[in-house]
């Protein structure tokens, strides 16, 4: 349904992924939309030189069900272009790989090249803007929020923005803005000084270098396009997503001292040769060296807020609001929910913002603060828990549980990827009460081969000790 009140003007800040989805869902709902991005538009020929490595994140059932929400149509366009991953790829130090499949039917995380994700998000805004239904998104590249008050007896929010070229200032006001900046929101900043918030920034001690694997002849695949591989090594990894070129972007993580101490070529090379030797083959010496040196060093954050709005004025989503590090794969997917949830409460709330905003700061918080838990905690899953043999037989009791009771028994990457309609923290829950069953069903198993085994012993005892 539309919004029905007076035409109301909504500012955008970050045409990120998820700023992108909400000028294009808000417009949808009738309001009159202007997008203010820092940066150039991605899809400008100068730009995109600038930009050719090909990066690549996993895109879920959440964020599937989000871009379904907002138009049907947008969601098969983006689902064209991905490459279903429908497990691991454990890679061993021995070269030995092992698949561990991620749901019990063979479902899938999808792999989609984030620019063009990114890019096809703003080619619809272009495509509604030509259909001439609803107001046209203004969408404004190069430009920065630099302050945000709240003024006047309507308390509107009044953004000051400055053109990136010409460093010339203009001042807008809004009836209520989404702010979509990311992880180190410039909003967020200002929001504080209106919003009693909770806000935490937690950096984790883990720095990322992106890699690439090249594609092998007539643009193949060098490894099973179909898997995201992982080498684990416990205190640091490297991971792989294929794109559609047959090539594969790969990522290092490690703590940051140690990815400051391989400052040199040879021990650049030497690290690879004696950790990933098979990872090293498939990116070439080369190609190792230059990323490794050239690439940036990326950080991981955490971000936690309560609340997240101020009235019905102001409200924060996507990392802006809960930015998390990469190991669930969830950021992105979490976003687009986010958005998704926001849009139905206020549809529910009748489209008054105060009432859907602080709804929504009250009700998804405890989701959040899951999701950003279980990110933190799957690095460790993902870096050595997959070789443990503990780990590896609870996924299998899990799975079979799964597969016997079908839709009774939940594992917990399925509910988190393949199950949009699970909100995160009742994820956990269910998660919590099988993990108790197993514990129940391991120790039963135990104390049931104790007694077995103690039988069989007397047994013997009895007929061959005299
Ligand atoms: P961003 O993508 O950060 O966009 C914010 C935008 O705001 C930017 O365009 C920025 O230029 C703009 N901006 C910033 N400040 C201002 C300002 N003052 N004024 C105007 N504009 C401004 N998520 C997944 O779901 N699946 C994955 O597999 C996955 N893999 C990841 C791997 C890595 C290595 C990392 C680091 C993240 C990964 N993520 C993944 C997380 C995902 O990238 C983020 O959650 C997602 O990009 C967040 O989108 P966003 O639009 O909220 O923020």
């Amino acid at each position: 349904s539309l919004n029905q009140e007076k035409e109301k003007e909504v500012g955008v800040i970050g045409a990120g992924l998820v700023g992108c989805l909400t000028a294009l869902a808000l417009q949808k709902k009738g309001y009159k939309v202007i997008l203010f991005e820092l940066r150039q538009d991605p899809r400008l020929k100068s730009t995109k030189e600038k930009n050719l490595r090909s990066i690549n994140l996993a895109i879920s059932d959440r964020g599937i069900k989000a871009l379904k929400y907002v138009d049907e149509n947008l969601a098969k366009k983006v689902l064209d272009k991905v490459i279903p991953m429908r497990g691991r790829m454990i890679h061993d130090s021995k070269g030995n790989q092992e698949s561990q499949l991620y749901g019990l039917y063979g479902e899938s995380i999808k792999s989609i090249d984030r620019g063009y994700l990114n890019q096809e998000l703003l080619n619809e805004i272009d495509i509604i803007n030509k259909s001439g239904v609803g107001y046209p998104i203004e969408v404004l590249f190069g430009k920065k929020l630099i302050n945000l008050s709240f003024l006047g007896e309507e308390e509107n929010p009044t953004v000051t923005i400055v053109d990136q070229s010409s460093h010339q200032e203009q001042i807008f006001e809004f009836d209520f803005i989404v702010s979509a900046d990311g992880a180190f929101s410039a909003t967020r900043h200002y929001l504080q000084r209106y919003v009693r918030m909770t806000f935490k920034q937690e950096f984790i001690d883990t720095c990322y270098i992106e890699l690439s694997i090249p594609a092998g002849p007539g643009n193949s695949f060098l490894i099973d396009p179909n898997h995201l591989h992982i080498w684990p090594r416990d205190k640091f990894m490297l991971i792989a997503l294929p794109n559609q070129n047959g090539s594969f972007t790969s990522t290092f993580f490690s703590s940051w001292e140690l990815a400051e101490s391989l400052n040199t070529d040879t021990k650049i090379l030497n690290f690879f040769k004696e950790h990933f030797e098979d990872g090293l083959k498939l990116i070439g010496e080369d190609n190792l060296i230059s990323s490794f040196k050239n690439n940036p060093k990326g950080s991981l954050v955490q971000i936690h807020c309560n609340p997240y709005n101020y009235k019905g004025k102001a409200i924060l989503i996507g990392d802006a609001a809960h930015g998390m590090v990469p190991f669930y794969g969830q950021g992105m997917n979490c976003g687009f929910e986010s958005l998704r949830i926001l849009l139905e409460m206020l549809e529910k709330n009748n489209f008054n913002t105060e009432k859907a905003f602080n709804q929504y700061s009250k009700e998804r918080h405890q989701d959040l603060e899951v999701i950003l838990k279980l990110a933190l905690d799957n690095y460790n899953e993902m870096s050595h828990d997959v070789t443990s043999i503990v780990y590896l037989m609870r996924k299998k009791i899990d799975s079979f549980l799964g597969r016997l009771l079908r839709g009774k028994w939940l594992p917990l990457y399925t509910m988190i990827s393949f199950r949009g309609d699970i909100p995160y923290s009742e994820a956990i829950s269910i998660e919590k009460r099988q993990q108790n069953i197993i514990k129940k069903l391991e120790a039963a198993i135990f104390v049931g081969t104790i007694y077995a085994a103690v039988k069989i012993s007397k047994y013997f005892a009895s007929k061959f000790v005299k």
